[in-house]
């Protein structure tokens, strides 16, 4: 059978269901095709899941440390099996919600594995895609045009593949039914910095190996070394400028040793379980871009600043074409990219005004440069940084840790960069996004009678701080 419409969506994880919302909106006949489950890695293997284990860590710790509050407790208990039930049900609540706005939009939902095939035979400029579906029939949906939005997948590490038993992908530690006593985490970027804050809080004994100096390379260095001091605190351990020497790698009953090389030293770390965090690889392979003039650069789906790949009536967006991994990124390119094929005017946020956020404890988040690109980018700058410590309701929560650095330009006044670490930064992030997209200067931002007491007190006094006018320190 064929179905024909004005726009087939190829994968409908954040960026493939937010576009095809867009598209029915602009009065567009819009098929999904999804081989899984709509919501994608975000909704079912990353986001939400994670932050739902976190926040069941969060609430332990919390309770192990209420004395410091005035409430005595008679002891925590962790049950991990309804831990894992209440983040399931976080899940299927968003997944019926999605499920629901695909109803509601009027949107064809396939439940399939998609193929591009082609342009159709009806017209070169647009698009076949031949769906096989759940019982094995075939249909294909012609439509005038195509938004590839396959996504990624963890990326392996060759001899440390997961093994159902000691080696685990982000994906396989997100249904663990138990937790292990210890745990490698090889890789010290975002995912691998979660896992370990969280696997901490309950009670795991945790190592993590990063080959980079730091973690989180790709943050401001300032960051990265308050959030080692802070989960070295509170017993992480952390091995940077790590070469894990893969061909050592073996397990027994106990567990799992792998040697390690830091400069001229080797150690042989053992635990019970090995988590690969190295990061995404795009799924690229097997959709049909063969039978098409799609580009395939570095593993990603090359597109032009509008999302148009080399068929310029068929757009990429999300994981797949790389650049800023996350899911309001997907998002944010789907609706450009829907806007953009509809003849709407569109938004284009450059990869590093999307804002980044890290949900460990304490949470990092930031926005634009970090000092370092900066400097590199020719930028004569200033940076103002504003502590937690001196703001109360950070006290109040319990937290003096962690910081609020802004980067400005010296002679032009715009905000370069913001970066945070400390309590619920996540939250705080926007407003400096804001701020940078409406190209509002520091002075600006610190105008806002910002409400006492709040955490967002501290982006006022870090914008102030810039040109020496904090008031709190
Ligand atoms: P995906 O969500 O991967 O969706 C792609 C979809 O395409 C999938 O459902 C797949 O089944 C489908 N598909 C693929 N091929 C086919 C085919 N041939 N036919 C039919 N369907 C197909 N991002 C954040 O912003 N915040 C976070 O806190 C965060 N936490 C994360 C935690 C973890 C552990 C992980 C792994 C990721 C996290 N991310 C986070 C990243 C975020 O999940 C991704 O950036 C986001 O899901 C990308 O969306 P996407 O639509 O491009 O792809």
């Amino acid at each position: 059978m064929t179905i024909n419409c004005d726009v087939a969506v190829l994968g409908g994880g954040t960026g493939g269901y937010v576009a095809a919302i867009r598209a029915a909106q602009l009065g567009k006949e819009v098929v999904i095709i999804e081989q899984d489950k709509l919501g994608g890695t975000c909704l079912h293997r990353g986001c939400i899941p994670s932050k739902a284990l976190l926040r069941s860590a969060e609430v332990y710790a919390t309770v192990k440390e209420s004395a410091a509050f005035g409430v005595e407790t008679a002891g925590a208990t962790l049950v991990f099996p309804k831990v894992q039930e209440r983040k399931e049900q976080v899940v299927q609540q968003l997944h019926q919600g999605v499920q629901y706005l695909m109803r509601k939009n009027k949107i064809t939902v396939l439940k399939g594995t998609g193929r591009v095939i082609g342009p159709s035979i009806f017209s070169p400029k647009s698009g076949s895609i031949a769906v096989e579906l759940e019982d094995g029939e075939m249909e294909t949906v012609v439509s005038g045009n195509l938004i590839i939005a396959t996504g990624s997948r963890p990326r392996q590490l060759p001899g440390l593949e997961p093994d159902g038993q000691y080696i685990m992908s982000s994906d396989e530690a997100l249904t663990m039914d138990a937790l292990p006593a210890s745990i490698i985490i090889v890789g010290g970027g975002v995912i691998g910095v979660e896992w370990a804050s969280m696997l901490n809080d309950f009670g795991v004994e945790v190592t993590i190996v990063e080959a980079a100096p730091r973690l989180l390379p790709a943050e401001d260095p300032d960051v990265s070394k308050e959030l080692q001091r802070l989960l070295s605190a509170r017993g992480v351990k952390i091995l940077t400028s790590c070469e894990l020497l893969t061909d050592s790698y073996g397990k027994d009953e106990e567990g799992i040793q792998i040697d390690i090389r830091q400069g001229e030293e080797t150690q042989t770390l053992s635990a019970v379980k090995l988590l690969v965090s190295v990061g995404r690889q795009a799924n690229v392979e097997n959709i049909g871009l063969e039978n098409t003039d799609i580009r395939v650069v570095n593993g990603f789906i090359a597109v032009n600043a509008d999302y148009q790949t080399h068929e310029p009536h068929i757009y990429a967006i999300g994981d797949c074409i790389g650049g800023v991994q996350l899911a309001h990124a997907a998002s944010h390119e789907g609706i450009a990219a829907v806007h953009h094929l509809s003849g709407e005017q569109a938004h284009h946020t450059p990869d590093h005004m999307i804002p980044r956020c890290v949900y460990t404890r304490p949470e990092t988040a930031s926005v634009g440069l970090t000092e370092e690109q900066a400097k590199q980018a020719g930028r004569e700058i200033k940076v103002g940084k504003f502590p937690f410590q001196a703001i109360g309701k950070s006290l109040v929560y319990g937290s003096k840790d962690g910081f609020v650095k802004v980067i400005a330009d010296r002679e032009s006044n715009d905000i370069l960069g913001v970066h945070m670490i400390g309590t619920h930064v996540t939250d705080l992030i926007s407003e400096a996004a804001l701020a940078q997209l409406l190209d509002a200067t520091p002075w600006e931002v610190g105008q806002l009678a910002y409400p006492h007491p709040t955490l967002s007190e501290i982006l006022g006094e870090a914008m102030q701080a810039v040109d020496g006018k904090a008031i709190g320190i």
